[in-house]
Protein backbone atom coordinates (compact mmCIF):
# COMPACT_ATOMS: atom_id res chain seq x y z
CA UNK A 1 0.00 0.00 0.00
CA UNK A 2 3.04 2.41 0.63
CA UNK A 3 4.49 1.62 -2.69
CA UNK A 4 1.14 2.03 -4.31
CA UNK A 5 0.56 5.47 -2.43
CA UNK A 6 3.81 6.46 -3.98
CA UNK A 7 3.27 5.59 -7.41
CA UNK A 8 -0.34 7.80 -6.79
CA UNK A 9 1.26 10.49 -5.76
CA UNK A 10 3.24 10.96 -8.68
CA UNK A 11 0.37 10.37 -10.71
CA UNK A 12 0.10 6.65 -11.55
CA UNK A 13 -3.05 4.78 -11.07
CA UNK A 14 -2.20 1.11 -9.59
CA UNK A 15 -3.54 -1.81 -10.32
CA UNK A 16 -3.01 -4.48 -7.89
CA UNK A 17 -3.34 -8.35 -7.93
CA UNK A 18 -3.84 -8.31 -4.37
CA UNK A 19 -7.17 -7.55 -2.22
CA UNK A 20 -6.95 -3.95 -1.78
CA UNK A 21 -9.96 -1.33 -1.66
CA UNK A 22 -10.47 0.84 -4.78
CA UNK A 23 -9.69 4.46 -4.88
CA UNK A 24 -11.51 6.60 -7.29
CA UNK A 25 -10.27 9.11 -9.00
CA UNK A 26 -8.53 12.12 -7.19
CA UNK A 27 -6.81 15.00 -7.25
CA UNK A 28 -3.58 12.86 -8.15
CA UNK A 29 -5.05 10.69 -10.78
CA UNK A 30 -7.67 11.45 -13.57
CA UNK A 31 -9.51 8.27 -13.56
CA UNK A 32 -9.30 5.47 -10.86
CA UNK A 33 -5.90 5.94 -8.32
CA UNK A 34 -6.08 2.00 -6.90
CA UNK A 35 -7.53 -0.64 -8.77
CA UNK A 36 -7.82 -4.76 -7.59
CA UNK A 37 -7.53 -6.89 -10.06
CA UNK A 38 -6.41 -10.34 -8.82
CA UNK A 39 -6.90 -12.13 -12.08
CA UNK A 40 -3.36 -12.20 -13.86
CA UNK A 41 -5.07 -12.59 -17.08
CA UNK A 42 -7.21 -9.83 -17.20
CA UNK A 43 -4.62 -7.54 -16.10
CA UNK A 44 -3.70 -5.65 -19.08
CA UNK A 45 -6.92 -5.66 -20.18
CA UNK A 46 -7.77 -3.45 -16.47
CA UNK A 47 -4.87 -1.49 -17.11
CA UNK A 48 -5.91 -0.28 -20.82
CA UNK A 49 -9.51 0.32 -19.30
CA UNK A 50 -8.36 2.42 -16.59
CA UNK A 51 -5.66 4.37 -17.99
CA UNK A 52 -7.22 4.46 -21.01
CA UNK A 53 -4.67 3.97 -23.25
CA UNK A 54 -5.00 4.27 -26.49
CA UNK A 55 -3.88 1.22 -28.79
CA UNK A 56 -2.55 1.56 -32.23
CA UNK A 57 -1.21 -1.25 -34.62
CA UNK A 58 1.48 0.13 -36.80
CA UNK A 59 0.99 -2.45 -39.06
CA UNK A 60 -1.81 -4.96 -39.50
CA UNK A 61 -0.74 -8.36 -40.05
CA UNK A 62 -2.66 -9.59 -42.26
CA UNK A 63 -1.52 -12.07 -45.41
CA UNK A 64 -2.34 -8.87 -48.33
CA UNK A 65 -1.13 -5.89 -48.80
CA UNK A 66 -3.55 -3.26 -47.21
CA UNK A 67 -3.69 0.48 -47.96
CA UNK A 68 -5.79 3.09 -49.16
CA UNK A 69 -4.98 2.49 -52.81
CA UNK A 70 -7.39 -0.42 -52.80
CA UNK A 71 -10.01 0.97 -51.76
CA UNK A 72 -12.05 1.10 -55.01
CA UNK A 73 -11.02 -1.98 -56.42
CA UNK A 74 -13.62 -4.33 -57.24
CA UNK A 75 -13.56 -8.52 -57.26
CA UNK A 76 -15.01 -9.60 -60.20
CA UNK A 77 -17.17 -12.49 -60.31
CA UNK A 78 -14.37 -14.31 -62.35
CA UNK A 79 -11.60 -13.48 -59.69
CA UNK A 80 -13.95 -14.43 -56.58
CA UNK A 81 -12.97 -16.89 -53.96
CA UNK A 82 -16.77 -16.24 -52.00
CA UNK A 83 -19.42 -13.67 -51.23
CA UNK A 84 -21.84 -12.67 -48.48
CA UNK A 85 -24.52 -10.59 -48.67
CA UNK A 86 -26.23 -8.50 -51.88
CA UNK A 87 -28.26 -11.01 -53.61
CA UNK A 88 -26.48 -14.06 -52.43
CA UNK A 89 -27.28 -14.30 -48.76
CA UNK A 90 -28.38 -12.83 -46.06
CA UNK A 91 -25.73 -10.58 -44.57
CA UNK A 92 -25.42 -7.61 -41.99
CA UNK A 93 -22.96 -5.71 -39.87
CA UNK A 94 -23.76 -4.13 -36.64
CA UNK A 95 -21.44 -1.85 -34.43
CA UNK A 96 -22.56 -1.28 -30.43
CA UNK A 97 -21.09 0.35 -27.34
CA UNK A 98 -20.56 -2.39 -25.09
CA UNK A 99 -19.71 -1.79 -20.96
CA UNK A 100 -15.98 -2.77 -21.00
CA UNK A 101 -15.77 -5.58 -18.99
CA UNK A 102 -18.16 -7.14 -21.07
CA UNK A 103 -15.68 -7.56 -23.91
CA UNK A 104 -11.93 -8.64 -24.75
CA UNK A 105 -10.02 -6.29 -26.33
CA UNK A 106 -8.64 -7.94 -29.74
CA UNK A 107 -10.96 -11.06 -29.30
CA UNK A 108 -12.02 -12.12 -32.85
CA UNK A 109 -14.71 -15.25 -32.74
CA UNK A 110 -15.94 -16.75 -35.85
CA UNK A 111 -19.51 -19.02 -35.39
CA UNK A 112 -19.90 -20.84 -38.77
CA UNK A 113 -17.76 -22.14 -41.53
CA UNK A 114 -14.86 -20.35 -42.28
CA UNK A 115 -14.29 -19.86 -46.54
CA UNK A 116 -11.88 -22.64 -46.68
CA UNK A 117 -15.25 -24.61 -46.40
CA UNK A 118 -17.30 -23.00 -49.19
CA UNK A 119 -16.51 -23.98 -52.48
CA UNK A 120 -14.99 -22.36 -55.23
CA UNK A 121 -17.26 -19.15 -56.21
CA UNK A 122 -19.87 -20.20 -53.52
CA UNK A 123 -21.28 -17.75 -50.71
CA UNK A 124 -22.14 -17.59 -47.18
CA UNK A 125 -24.64 -15.65 -44.84
CA UNK A 126 -22.77 -13.35 -42.80
CA UNK A 127 -22.75 -11.32 -39.74
CA UNK A 128 -20.44 -8.88 -38.50
CA UNK A 129 -21.06 -7.66 -34.78
CA UNK A 130 -18.62 -5.08 -33.17
CA UNK A 131 -18.69 -4.36 -29.53
CA UNK A 132 -16.66 -1.46 -29.21
CA UNK A 133 -16.14 -0.19 -25.42
CA UNK A 134 -13.89 3.13 -23.83
CA UNK A 135 -14.55 5.68 -21.49
CA UNK A 136 -16.24 8.70 -24.30
CA UNK A 137 -17.93 5.95 -26.26
CA UNK A 138 -21.26 6.77 -26.55
CA UNK A 139 -24.49 5.23 -28.76
CA UNK A 140 -24.77 8.11 -30.58
CA UNK A 141 -21.33 7.12 -32.09
CA UNK A 142 -22.11 3.69 -32.80
CA UNK A 143 -23.34 4.21 -36.26
CA UNK A 144 -20.46 6.50 -37.35
CA UNK A 145 -18.26 4.03 -36.31
CA UNK A 146 -19.99 0.86 -37.92
CA UNK A 147 -20.48 3.13 -41.62
CA UNK A 148 -16.36 3.39 -41.15
CA UNK A 149 -16.20 -0.52 -41.60
CA UNK A 150 -16.96 0.11 -45.51
CA UNK A 151 -13.81 1.83 -46.14
CA UNK A 152 -11.69 -0.56 -43.37
CA UNK A 153 -12.16 -3.91 -45.37
CA UNK A 154 -11.94 -2.01 -48.96
CA UNK A 155 -8.25 -1.48 -48.05
CA UNK A 156 -7.60 -4.60 -47.79
CA UNK A 157 -6.70 -5.79 -51.63
CA UNK A 158 -8.50 -8.64 -53.19
CA UNK A 159 -11.39 -7.66 -51.01
CA UNK A 160 -14.71 -5.76 -51.16
CA UNK A 161 -17.20 -4.44 -49.10
CA UNK A 162 -20.51 -2.41 -50.69
CA UNK A 163 -23.25 -1.34 -48.81
CA UNK A 164 -24.27 -1.24 -45.15
CA UNK A 165 -26.32 -2.16 -41.90
CA UNK A 166 -28.29 -5.04 -43.31
CA UNK A 167 -27.18 -4.61 -47.36
CA UNK A 168 -23.99 -5.12 -47.13
CA UNK A 169 -22.26 -7.13 -50.23
CA UNK A 170 -18.90 -8.65 -49.39
CA UNK A 171 -16.48 -10.64 -52.27
CA UNK A 172 -13.02 -12.00 -50.91
CA UNK A 173 -10.85 -12.67 -54.06
CA UNK A 174 -9.50 -15.81 -55.12
CA UNK A 175 -5.77 -14.09 -54.99
CA UNK A 176 -6.70 -13.43 -51.28
CA UNK A 177 -7.77 -16.40 -50.27
CA UNK A 178 -4.69 -18.29 -51.61
CA UNK A 179 -2.54 -15.85 -49.80
CA UNK A 180 -3.98 -17.11 -46.91
CA UNK A 181 -7.16 -14.08 -45.96
CA UNK A 182 -9.38 -15.67 -43.82
CA UNK A 183 -12.78 -14.42 -41.72
CA UNK A 184 -10.41 -13.66 -38.56
CA UNK A 185 -8.79 -11.32 -40.47
CA UNK A 186 -12.16 -8.99 -41.19
CA UNK A 187 -12.69 -8.92 -37.53
CA UNK A 188 -8.44 -8.22 -36.55
CA UNK A 189 -8.53 -4.99 -39.51
CA UNK A 190 -11.88 -3.81 -37.51
CA UNK A 191 -10.59 -3.97 -34.48
CA UNK A 192 -6.70 -2.47 -35.81
CA UNK A 193 -8.83 0.15 -37.56
CA UNK A 194 -10.94 1.21 -34.77
CA UNK A 195 -8.14 1.71 -32.12
CA UNK A 196 -5.65 3.45 -34.84
CA UNK A 197 -8.54 5.67 -36.00
CA UNK A 198 -10.84 6.87 -33.21
CA UNK A 199 -8.25 5.84 -30.47
CA UNK A 200 -9.98 8.69 -28.80
CA UNK A 201 -13.29 7.25 -27.90
CA UNK A 202 -12.52 3.47 -28.34
CA UNK A 203 -10.19 1.48 -25.84
CA UNK A 204 -11.00 -1.41 -26.44
CA UNK A 205 -12.95 -3.97 -29.53
CA UNK A 206 -14.16 -7.55 -30.10
CA UNK A 207 -15.59 -8.67 -33.31
CA UNK A 208 -18.08 -12.03 -33.69
CA UNK A 209 -18.49 -13.10 -37.32
CA UNK A 210 -21.25 -15.16 -37.71
CA UNK A 211 -21.61 -17.52 -40.88
CA UNK A 212 -23.99 -19.77 -39.00
CA UNK A 213 -27.25 -19.18 -41.29
CA UNK A 214 -29.70 -19.78 -38.09
CA UNK A 215 -27.34 -17.01 -36.31
CA UNK A 216 -27.33 -14.61 -39.02
CA UNK A 217 -30.87 -15.32 -39.23
CA UNK A 218 -31.57 -14.59 -35.76
CA UNK A 219 -29.20 -12.04 -34.92
CA UNK A 220 -30.12 -9.56 -38.26
CA UNK A 221 -33.41 -9.12 -36.65
CA UNK A 222 -32.03 -7.78 -33.35
CA UNK A 223 -29.57 -5.61 -35.75
CA UNK A 224 -33.00 -4.18 -37.89
CA UNK A 225 -34.55 -3.31 -34.11
CA UNK A 226 -31.41 -1.35 -33.60
CA UNK A 227 -31.37 0.57 -37.07
CA UNK A 228 -35.35 1.22 -36.64
CA UNK A 229 -34.56 2.85 -33.41
CA UNK A 230 -31.71 4.70 -35.29
CA UNK A 231 -33.69 6.40 -38.16
CA UNK A 232 -36.25 7.46 -35.32
CA UNK A 233 -34.22 9.54 -33.62
CA UNK A 234 -34.64 12.29 -35.95
CA UNK A 235 -38.13 12.33 -36.16
CA UNK A 236 -39.94 15.56 -35.50
CA UNK A 237 -36.57 17.74 -36.74
CA UNK A 238 -36.89 19.86 -39.78
CA UNK A 239 -34.72 21.52 -42.00
CA UNK A 240 -35.84 25.11 -41.03
CA UNK A 241 -34.45 24.06 -37.20
CA UNK A 242 -31.39 23.90 -38.04
CA UNK A 243 -28.71 26.53 -39.25
CA UNK A 244 -25.94 23.81 -40.69
CA UNK A 245 -26.61 20.31 -42.90
CA UNK A 246 -24.10 18.12 -42.91
CA UNK A 247 -21.69 16.62 -46.06
CA UNK A 248 -20.70 13.09 -46.32
CA UNK A 249 -18.23 12.25 -48.75
CA UNK A 250 -16.99 8.55 -47.79
CA UNK A 251 -18.23 7.17 -50.87
CA UNK A 252 -16.14 9.14 -52.95
CA UNK A 253 -13.21 6.24 -53.03
CA UNK A 254 -16.38 4.99 -55.53
CA UNK A 255 -17.65 7.75 -56.53
CA UNK A 256 -15.34 10.66 -56.59
CA UNK A 257 -17.40 14.05 -57.08
CA UNK A 258 -20.48 12.32 -55.23
CA UNK A 259 -21.29 14.47 -51.89
CA UNK A 260 -23.90 13.56 -49.47
CA UNK A 261 -25.62 16.46 -48.43
CA UNK A 262 -27.74 15.25 -45.21
CA UNK A 263 -30.64 17.21 -43.35
CA UNK A 264 -32.91 16.51 -40.74
CA UNK A 265 -35.32 15.62 -43.45
CA UNK A 266 -33.45 14.05 -45.86
CA UNK A 267 -30.55 11.60 -44.55
CA UNK A 268 -27.64 10.51 -46.74
CA UNK A 269 -28.76 7.83 -49.93
CA UNK A 270 -27.18 4.81 -48.12
CA UNK A 271 -29.41 5.30 -45.17
CA UNK A 272 -27.36 4.63 -42.97
CA UNK A 273 -26.30 8.79 -42.20
CA UNK A 274 -28.87 10.81 -40.74
CA UNK A 275 -28.17 14.22 -39.48
CA UNK A 276 -27.47 13.69 -35.79
CA UNK A 277 -24.79 11.08 -37.07
CA UNK A 278 -23.31 13.59 -39.36
CA UNK A 279 -23.03 16.07 -36.53
CA UNK A 280 -21.79 13.29 -33.87
CA UNK A 281 -19.23 12.46 -36.98
CA UNK A 282 -17.72 15.63 -36.96
CA UNK A 283 -17.68 15.73 -33.23
CA UNK A 284 -15.45 12.86 -33.28
CA UNK A 285 -13.27 13.83 -36.70
CA UNK A 286 -13.95 17.14 -37.04
CA UNK A 287 -11.51 17.31 -40.43
CA UNK A 288 -13.28 13.85 -41.58
CA UNK A 289 -15.76 13.19 -44.26
CA UNK A 290 -18.80 14.69 -42.38
CA UNK A 291 -18.51 18.25 -42.61
CA UNK A 292 -20.98 21.15 -41.55
CA UNK A 293 -22.83 22.67 -44.24
CA UNK A 294 -24.07 26.50 -43.81
CA UNK A 295 -26.95 27.04 -44.60
CA UNK A 296 -26.33 30.91 -46.05
CA UNK A 297 -27.61 32.49 -49.10
CA UNK A 298 -30.66 31.34 -49.60
CA UNK A 299 -31.66 30.88 -53.20
CA UNK A 300 -34.80 29.57 -53.58
CA UNK A 301 -36.47 27.37 -50.70
CA UNK A 302 -39.18 25.60 -52.87
CA UNK A 303 -36.55 23.93 -54.77
CA UNK A 304 -33.87 23.82 -51.59
CA UNK A 305 -30.81 25.90 -52.93
CA UNK A 306 -28.77 27.85 -50.87
CA UNK A 307 -25.60 29.75 -52.17
CA UNK A 308 -23.21 28.22 -48.41
CA UNK A 309 -24.02 24.26 -50.28
CA UNK A 310 -23.45 25.27 -53.80
CA UNK A 311 -20.22 26.61 -52.96
CA UNK A 312 -19.60 23.80 -50.75
CA UNK A 313 -20.49 20.92 -53.08
CA UNK A 314 -18.01 22.90 -55.90
CA UNK A 315 -15.29 22.33 -53.88
CA UNK A 316 -15.79 19.10 -52.51
CA UNK A 317 -17.00 17.26 -55.87
CA UNK A 318 -13.86 18.49 -56.84
CA UNK A 319 -15.14 21.41 -58.84
CA UNK A 320 -17.65 18.89 -61.01
CA UNK A 321 -21.08 19.96 -59.72
CA UNK A 322 -21.75 24.16 -58.85
CA UNK A 323 -25.49 23.66 -58.35
CA UNK A 324 -27.45 21.78 -56.18
CA UNK A 325 -31.43 21.34 -55.34
CA UNK A 326 -32.07 19.56 -52.21
CA UNK A 327 -35.68 19.24 -53.21
CA UNK A 328 -36.01 18.44 -56.17
CA UNK A 329 -35.18 15.43 -58.67
CA UNK A 330 -36.17 17.23 -62.28
CA UNK A 331 -33.72 20.20 -61.66
CA UNK A 332 -29.90 19.47 -60.35
CA UNK A 333 -30.54 17.09 -57.98
CA UNK A 334 -28.35 15.55 -55.63
CA UNK A 335 -25.51 13.15 -57.25
CA UNK A 336 -25.71 9.12 -56.17
CA UNK A 337 -23.00 6.83 -55.50
CA UNK A 338 -23.18 3.58 -55.36
CA UNK A 339 -25.02 2.18 -52.20
CA UNK A 340 -28.23 3.96 -52.08
CA UNK A 341 -30.99 1.91 -50.63
CA UNK A 342 -33.79 2.70 -53.75
CA UNK A 343 -33.94 4.64 -56.93
CA UNK A 344 -36.45 7.16 -57.57
CA UNK A 345 -37.32 7.72 -61.01
CA UNK A 346 -39.51 9.66 -63.06
CA UNK A 347 -42.33 8.12 -65.11
CA UNK A 348 -43.52 10.48 -67.74
CA UNK A 349 -46.46 8.63 -69.05
CA UNK A 350 -48.24 8.84 -65.64
CA UNK A 351 -46.51 12.22 -64.55
CA UNK A 352 -45.76 10.80 -61.27
CA UNK A 353 -42.25 9.19 -59.95
CA UNK A 354 -41.73 5.18 -58.93
CA UNK A 355 -39.82 4.11 -56.13
CA UNK A 356 -37.27 0.54 -56.77
CA UNK A 357 -35.78 -0.78 -53.60
CA UNK A 358 -32.25 -2.23 -54.12
CA UNK A 359 -33.99 -6.21 -53.20
CA UNK A 360 -36.45 -5.84 -55.78
CA UNK A 361 -35.11 -7.92 -58.49
CA UNK A 362 -37.99 -7.83 -61.43
CA UNK A 363 -39.07 -5.24 -64.13
CA UNK A 364 -40.44 -1.62 -63.69
CA UNK A 365 -42.86 0.17 -65.75
CA UNK A 366 -40.47 1.62 -66.69
CA UNK A 367 -38.73 -1.08 -68.74
CA UNK A 368 -35.71 -1.72 -66.63
CA UNK A 369 -34.70 -3.64 -63.32
CA UNK A 370 -32.79 -1.80 -60.09
CA UNK A 371 -29.74 -2.89 -61.49
CA UNK A 372 -30.01 -1.33 -64.92
CA UNK A 373 -30.97 1.95 -63.47
CA UNK A 374 -28.40 1.79 -60.50
CA UNK A 375 -25.66 1.54 -63.71
CA UNK A 376 -27.14 4.90 -64.61
CA UNK A 377 -27.91 6.75 -61.70
CA UNK A 378 -24.60 6.06 -59.72
CA UNK A 379 -20.98 7.22 -60.28
CA UNK A 380 -21.32 10.78 -58.76
CA UNK A 381 -23.40 12.59 -61.81
CA UNK A 382 -26.26 14.53 -61.18
CA UNK A 383 -28.77 12.91 -63.35
CA UNK A 384 -31.84 14.97 -63.41
CA UNK A 385 -35.42 12.36 -63.35
CA UNK A 386 -33.22 9.60 -61.10
CA UNK A 387 -31.95 9.53 -57.90
CA UNK A 388 -30.37 7.06 -55.22
CA UNK A 389 -32.16 7.78 -51.75
CA UNK A 390 -32.14 5.96 -48.58
CA UNK A 391 -35.37 4.50 -48.24
CA UNK A 392 -36.99 6.74 -45.35
CA UNK A 393 -36.83 9.81 -47.97
CA UNK A 394 -39.52 8.49 -49.31
CA UNK A 395 -42.06 9.46 -46.61
CA UNK A 396 -40.48 12.66 -45.82
CA UNK A 397 -41.80 15.92 -45.92
CA UNK A 398 -39.30 17.11 -48.45
CA UNK A 399 -38.95 14.32 -50.56
CA UNK A 400 -39.21 15.80 -54.17
CA UNK A 401 -41.33 18.65 -52.45
CA UNK A 402 -39.88 20.85 -55.71
CA UNK A 403 -42.19 18.70 -57.75
CA UNK A 404 -45.05 18.32 -55.94
CA UNK A 405 -44.17 15.46 -53.29
CA UNK A 406 -45.44 12.33 -51.91
CA UNK A 407 -48.69 12.97 -54.25
CA UNK A 408 -46.56 11.95 -57.02
CA UNK A 409 -45.92 8.51 -55.92
CA UNK A 410 -47.47 6.04 -58.64
CA UNK A 411 -45.54 3.01 -58.32
CA UNK A 412 -43.79 1.38 -55.47
CA UNK A 413 -41.65 -1.64 -55.45
CA UNK A 414 -43.84 -4.14 -52.92
CA UNK A 415 -41.37 -5.53 -50.54
CA UNK A 416 -40.62 -1.27 -50.10
CA UNK A 417 -44.40 0.12 -50.45
CA UNK A 418 -44.87 -2.90 -47.32
CA UNK A 419 -42.23 -1.81 -45.16
CA UNK A 420 -43.59 1.89 -45.45
CA UNK A 421 -46.92 1.24 -45.27
CA UNK A 422 -47.63 3.19 -42.07
CA UNK A 423 -45.55 6.09 -42.81
CA UNK A 424 -46.70 6.72 -46.49
CA UNK A 425 -50.85 6.25 -45.06
CA UNK A 426 -49.55 9.09 -42.27
CA UNK A 427 -47.82 11.64 -44.69
CA UNK A 428 -50.42 10.62 -47.14
CA UNK A 429 -53.06 11.89 -44.53
CA UNK A 430 -51.08 15.03 -44.04
CA UNK A 431 -51.46 16.06 -47.46
CA UNK A 432 -54.69 15.97 -47.75
CA UNK A 433 -54.59 12.24 -49.55
CA UNK A 434 -55.94 9.84 -46.99
CA UNK A 435 -56.48 6.73 -49.43
CA UNK A 436 -52.78 7.13 -50.97
CA UNK A 437 -51.48 4.45 -50.02
CA UNK A 438 -53.71 2.25 -51.85
CA UNK A 439 -54.06 4.40 -55.21
CA UNK A 440 -49.97 3.28 -55.05
CA UNK A 441 -49.17 0.44 -57.67
CA UNK A 442 -46.14 -2.42 -57.18
CA UNK A 443 -45.39 -5.15 -59.27
CA UNK A 444 -48.73 -7.26 -58.49
CA UNK A 445 -50.88 -4.45 -60.28
CA UNK A 446 -48.23 -3.62 -63.52
CA UNK A 447 -44.58 -3.69 -64.57
CA UNK A 448 -44.96 -1.70 -67.88
CA UNK A 449 -46.33 1.79 -68.59
CA UNK A 450 -49.67 1.10 -70.14
CA UNK A 451 -50.78 -1.13 -67.20
CA UNK A 452 -49.98 1.41 -64.77
CA UNK A 453 -51.73 4.11 -66.25
CA UNK A 454 -54.68 1.96 -66.88
CA UNK A 455 -54.76 1.38 -62.65
CA UNK A 456 -53.96 5.13 -62.10
CA UNK A 457 -56.91 6.29 -64.41
CA UNK A 458 -59.27 3.99 -62.42
CA UNK A 459 -57.89 4.87 -59.23
CA UNK A 460 -58.17 8.52 -60.36
CA UNK A 461 -54.58 8.82 -59.01
CA UNK A 462 -54.10 12.60 -57.87
CA UNK A 463 -49.94 12.47 -59.92
CA UNK A 464 -52.65 12.80 -63.20
CA UNK A 465 -53.84 16.18 -62.49
CA UNK A 466 -50.76 17.83 -60.98
CA UNK A 467 -49.06 19.90 -63.59
CA UNK A 468 -47.06 18.39 -66.05
CA UNK A 469 -43.57 16.94 -64.86
CA UNK A 470 -41.70 17.40 -68.43
S1 LIG B 1 -24.09 7.22 -49.14
FE1 LIG B 1 -23.74 9.31 -48.53
S2 LIG B 1 -24.12 9.34 -46.32
FE2 LIG B 1 -23.85 7.21 -46.89
S3 LIG B 1 -21.66 6.83 -46.53
FE3 LIG B 1 -21.91 7.37 -48.72
S4 LIG B 1 -21.51 9.57 -48.82
FE4 LIG B 1 -21.92 9.03 -46.65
Amino acid sequence: MAAAAGAISLGFPVIADTEVPEIPASRFCLHEALVPEPKHDRIVERVIEVRPITIKLKEIPLPVPYSGAFEGERVRKENMRVQFGGKYSRAFELLVAAPADRIRDGKVELIGDDIDRVPDGGSLPLGILIEAAGRKMAKDFEPILERQVHSFINWAMGVMHMGQRDMIWVRIGREAFEKGFRLRHLGEIIAARLHNDFGAIVNKVQVTIFTDADEVASRIGEAEKIYRERDLRVAGMTDESVDEFYSCTLCQSFAPSHVCIISPERLGLCGAYNWLDGKAAHEISPAGANQPVPKTGLVDPALGQWRGINEFVFESSHRALSKLNLYSIMRDPMTSCGCFEAIVAIVPEANGVMVVSREYPGQTPLGMDFITMAGMVGGGVQTPGFMGIGRLYVTSPKFISAEGGIKRLVWVSGDLKRALKDRIEERARKVGEADLFDKIADEETAVDSAGLLEFLQKADHPALKMDPLL
